[in-house]
C-alpha cells in the first residue's frame, strides 16, 4: 500500500499559537489580498458558484463589501451574461449602454421593461437610436392607460438636462444637484446617446468606499463555467458583458479537460483572469498554473453539502490540502482560494494562515438575504435551502436545462449524487454576516502579530489539539442562552 506518512489535519485539529503583537486595534490591520494574479480584494472572502449562493444580488453585495462573488453556471448562457451585466451596471458613475426602449412602445411595455431590468428609468430612442426622451417609474406608476404610447408620458428630449461624454464625477454631481435630478443622460460629440449617470449610483459610490471595483468604477464579478465546447461561447458572452474573471468549476480539476480549458481561455481572452479548480495537491496547482491559471481553487470533498469522500473514497482534509497547495502556489506566484468546509471566522483565519489568499464560502452565505431562492418557515424559524451542485435535484435541474424538457422518473435513479440538499438558518443581510466574519479575521491578525496577510503567513504557528482541547475551545460548562 502506498501510504503517505503525515497525518492529514483539518480546521478542528489545530489552533494558532498567539504571537507577540504590536497591533493596537483590530482596525489597524490590512485585510486586503489577491483573488487572482491581477484582482485585488479589500476582504479575503469569495461567495461560492452554487445556485443557492451566488447570483447577481449576492455578487453585488459581495463586491460592495470588498469581496467578490462567482456567478454559478447552472443557467442559460444568455441569463448568465445578463447576471454579469446586472453586477457591472449596479455601480460606477456612468452606466455605459443604458437600457433603452423604442419610441413606438406602450406604457405597458415600459412598465414591463422596468421590472425585467430592475431599474427605475428608461431612455426612449427612435429607430435610429437617437435619444427622444426619458421615462421613469414616477411617470408610469399612476398611469392607468397601459396602451398609451410611452412618448405621451415621458419627459421629452427638449426638457431633458444632459451632459457631454467625459463629464467628471464632481461636475455630474453638481448638475444633478442644481436641477434636483435623478438621471442624467450622457451624449457624445455628435449628440448620440453614450451613457447615463444616476443620482442613486453616485450615492452608492460613497456608501461603499471599500468596494471591489474595476478601473472604470464598476463592481467586479466572476462567472463560473465548465469544460464543454459551449463553455467557450459562455465565456465569450460573459466577457462581452464585462466579467472580470472566469472560474472553471469542476469537482476534479486536476484533469486534462480543465488544463485544456485553462489554456483555451487564456488564449481567447488574454485580458481576463482565469481561476481553475478544484484540486487538493501540489501537482494539481502546478499543472493548472503551467496551463496559465491566475488562481487555483482548492478543496475536494470539504464542502458542508458534499459527500464526495463517502461516495468515491477520495478527498484531502482541507487544512492539509490548502497547506500543500499554498506552498506550490506561492512558489509559482498563483493565489490559492480555500474552497469548502469553512464554518466560522476562526476557520477563515486558519485557512489564510496556512497559505490561502482567499476563502470561498457556500452554506455560510446561503442563509443570507442576498442568496437566490425563497426562505421557508419551520417551527417558527426561518430557513433557506442550500444544495450541493452535485446533489440529486441539482443534477436533475441541470439535465432539464440542457435537454429543455422534463427528466423522466427512471433517469432519477441513474444519478449518483455527490452532494446533498439541506437547510440553513436565515441570517439577514450578507453585509452583517461579513462584518462578523471579517471582524473575527481582523482579531485573528492581531493575535498573530500580523498587520497583513503576508505577515500572517510568516508568523503563523499551529498546534495540534486533542478532542479535549477541541471541547475546551467552544463555550463549555455553562448553558448558553
Ligand atoms: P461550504 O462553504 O458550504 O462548506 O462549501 C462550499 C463548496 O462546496 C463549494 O464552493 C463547492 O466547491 C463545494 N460543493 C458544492 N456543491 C457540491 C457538491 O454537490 N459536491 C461536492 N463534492 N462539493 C460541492
Amino acid at each position: 500500500m502506498k501510504l503517505r506518512q503525515e497525518t492529514a489535519l483539518t480546521f478542528d485539529d489545530v489552533l494558532l499559537m498567539p504571537q507577540r503583537s504590536s497591533i493596537r486595534s483590530r482596525h489597524a490591520v490590512d485585510t486586503s489580498t489577491q483573488f487572482t494574479r491581477h484582482i485585488r480584494l479589500g476582504v479575503p472572502v469569495v461567495s461560492s458558484n452554487m445556485d443557492t449562493v451566488t447570483e447577481s444580488a449576492m455578487a453585488i453585495a459581495m463586491a460592495r463589501t470588498g469581496g467578490i462573488g462567482v456567478l454559478h453556471r447552472f443557467m442559460t448562457i444568455e441569463r448568465q451574461a445578463d447576471e454579469v451585466s446586472r453586477v457591472k451596471r449596479a455601480e460606477g458613475y456612468v452606466v455605459e449602454h443604458p437600457y433603452t426602449l423604442q419610441d413606438t412602445a406602450t406604457v405597458r411595455q415600459a412598465k414591463e421593461a422596468l421590472i425585467e431590468h430592475a431599474i427605475g428609468g428608461l431612455l426612449i430612442v427612435d429607430a435610429a437610436g437617437t435619444l427622444v426622451g426619458l421615462v421613469s417609474t414616477r411617470d408610469l406608476i399612476f398611469e392607468a392607460l397601459d396602451d398609451l404610447a410611452v412618448t405621451n408620458v415621458m419627459t421629452p428630449r427638449e426638457k431633458l438636462v444632459t451632459v457631454q461624454e467625459g463629464t467628471s464625477l464632481e461636475d455630474a454631481r453638481a448638475v444633478l444637484r442644481m436641477h434636483r435630478l435623478e438621471k442624467l443622460p450622457v451624449l457624445d460629440a455628435q449628440g448620440g446617446l453614450s451613457g447615463l449617470i444616476t443620482a442613486q449610483d453616485i450615492v452608492k459610490l460613497e456608501l461603499w468606499p471599500n468596494a471591489t471595483k474595476d478601473e472604470r468604477g464598476r463592481l467586479r464579478v466572476a462567472a463560473a463555467l465548465g469544460t464543454k465546447r459551449e463553455d467557450i461561447e459562455r465565456a465569450a458572452a460573459c466577457v462581452n458583458a464585462g466579467v472580470d474573471a472566469l472560474v472553471i468549476d469542476i469537482a476534479h480539476g486536476h484533469s486534462d479537460s480543465v488544463i485544456e480549458m485553462t489554456r483555451a481561455l487564456k488564449q481567447y481572452f488574454p485580458k481576463v483572469d482565469v481561476v481553475a479548480g478544484n484540486v487538493a495537491s501540489a501537482a494539481g496547482v502546478r499543472d493548472l498554473a503551467e496551463a496559465g491559471a491566475d488562481a487555483v481553487k482548492v478543496g475536494v470533498g470539504a464542502g458542508s453539502i458534499c459527500i464526495t469522500r463517502i461516495v468515491t473514497g477520495f478527498g484531502v482534509p482541507q487544512l492539509m490540502a490548502v497547506d500543500e497547495c499554498a506552498q506550490a502556489g506561492q512558489r509559482l506566484g498563483v493565489p490559492i482560494i480555500a474552497d469548502g468546509g469553512i464554518r466560522t471566522s476562526g476557520d477563515i483565519t486558519k485557512a489564510l494562515a496556512v497559505g490561502a489568499s482567499t476563502v470561498m464560502l457556500g452554506s455560510l452565505l446561503a442563509g443570507t438575504d442576498e442568496a437566490p431562492g425563497a426562505s421557508v418557515v419551520r417551527n417558527g424559524r426561518r430557513f433557506r435551502v442550500v444544495r450541493g451542485m452535485a446533489s440529486l435535484t441539482a443534477n436533475i435541474d441541470r439535465r432539464e436545462v440542457d435537454l429543455k424538457r422534463e427528466v423522466d422518473p427512471e433517469e432519477w435513479e441513474r444519478v449518483v449524487p455527490e452532494g446533498v440538499e439541506a437547510m440553513v438558518p436565515a441570517r439577514g443581510p450578507v453585509r452583517d454576516m461579513l462584518y462578523q466574519l471579517v471582524g473575527g479575521y481582523r482579531s485573528g491578525l492581531s493575535y498573530a502579530g500580523a498587520a497583513n496577510i503576508q505577515e500572517l503567513w510568516a508568523n503563523a504557528e499551529f498546534v495540534r489539539i486533542t478532542s479535549a482541547g477541541k471541547s475546551e475551545s467552544s463555550a463549555h460548562d455553562v448553558s448558553v442562552s
